[in-house]
């Protein structure tokens, strides 16, 4: 079998003499798209390096990031990967009915900090390569069929690299996966939903929404601050419609904060006559009592006011507490997190 020295040896004799050095193709080759190494080594050589990575396998000692713990069971599994630096990302991965779903982290940490989320407490330790995403789908011991990017981090803060690893990641000589099987959710930053817009890429798109009003989004978000949120709303609707896809709206319910009249009344005036799906949004208690916790009622009487306005609502059922029951459940991205880092909570997958 060949190993990735003798491949890369045989890339080096046909090296063409443009594109990135066959070294650091060689350091990190799940960094590079088909078409880098390509223009590096010549289209052949990038097939067999491609095919080895991403079908044989046969590539995997090529690795930077390492599976430190797996928990969970058959129905949601997470793994906590190592990398380089010693920090830690999550990958977490749902059985649905139809497949597997991969919620991937863009970032170790995150710089949004919203209130209710574990990941940001201690803002951004770093953004992630495309090798380390990449990675995180190629090291599962699990066949999946949807990418999530829902885990630790805001993906597009870290936008060149998230886009970078789609592109190895559904390159139809490697892993192949179609991106209609791909959703980003994301706080909304304005110019990157515009850039985002314009790529030719059949993304779905999830918009943590959160609250109806400037001053209590930017206090639950706080990394959100900078931007409008009207104008969020406009950047969102105008990607779903570009790319004619369903807009999910994720919205972490609040007793109090964020299920009055008033904001039901904005959600109705913002969505009523637009193709978006509102997933309600349970919060999954940590140790920092911050945000009150709605009851099952709550959320029901919040559902239906806004169903009766003709508005497309959904509750998710969460699926992260299992985690709180596992002993070794503890993040060990930063020291005193407990274990609900995820992007939105889990249940808006
Ligand atoms: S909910 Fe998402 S955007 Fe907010 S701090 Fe957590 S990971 Fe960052």
């Amino acid at each position: 079998m060949p190993t990735l020295f003798l491949l890369l040896g045989l890339i080096m004799k046909n090296i063409h003499g443009s594109g990135h050095a066959l070294s650091d193709i060689a350091n990190d080759p799940f960094d590079f798209t088909f078409n880098e190494i390509a223009g590096a080594a010549g289209e052949h050589e990038a097939k067999s390096l491609y095919s080895l990575l991403y079908k044989s396998g046969a590539l995997k000692k090529a690795h930077t990031i390492w599976i430190k713990e797996t928990m969970g069971d058959a129905d949601a599994k997470k793994y906590i990967f190592e990398l380089y630096d010693d920090k830690c990302i999550e990958t977490v991965c749902i059985k649905r009915k139809t497949g597997t779903t991969a919620c991937v982290s863009s970032q170790a940490g995150c710089p949004v900090r919203c209130v209710f989320c574990e990941s940001g407490r201690n803002g951004l330790a770093r953004n992630l390569t495309a090798s380390e995403m990449v990675q995180q789908i190629v090291f599962l011991k699990e066949p999946i069929n949807r990418i999530v990017f829902m885990g630790m981090g805001e993906p597009l803060y870290n936008y060149d690299a998230v886009i970078k690893a789609l592109r190895i990641l559904r390159d139809r000589n490697g892993l192949d996966f179609p991106t209609d099987g791909v959703t980003i959710s994301t706080v909304g930053p304005i110019r990157f939903l515009k850039k985002l817009r314009e790529e030719h890429m059949k993304i779905q798109l999830v918009l943590s929404l959160h609250a109806t009003d400037q001053k209590t989004r930017d206090r639950l978000m706080p990394g959100t601050s900078g931007y409008a949120i009207n104008e969020t709303i406009e950047a969102a609707l105008s990607y779903s419609k570009r790319h004619n896809r369903k807009l999910t709206i994720a919205y972490l319910v609040s007793p109090g904060i964020n299920d009055r009249h008033i904001d039901i009344k904005q959600l109705i005036k913002w969505f009523k006559h637009e193709h978006v799906m509102i997933n309600l949004l349970e919060y999954n208690q940590t140790s920092r009592r911050i945000f009150k916790k709605a009851g099952g009622k709550d959320i029901e009487r919040f559902k239906d006011s806004l169903e009766s306005c003709g508005l497309e609502v959904n509750i998710r059922a969460r699926r992260a507490d299992k985690f709180k029951r596992t002993a070794v459940a503890q993040v060990v991205c930063f020291p005193g997190n407990s274990p609900a880092p995820f992007h939105t909570p889990l249940a808006s997958r």
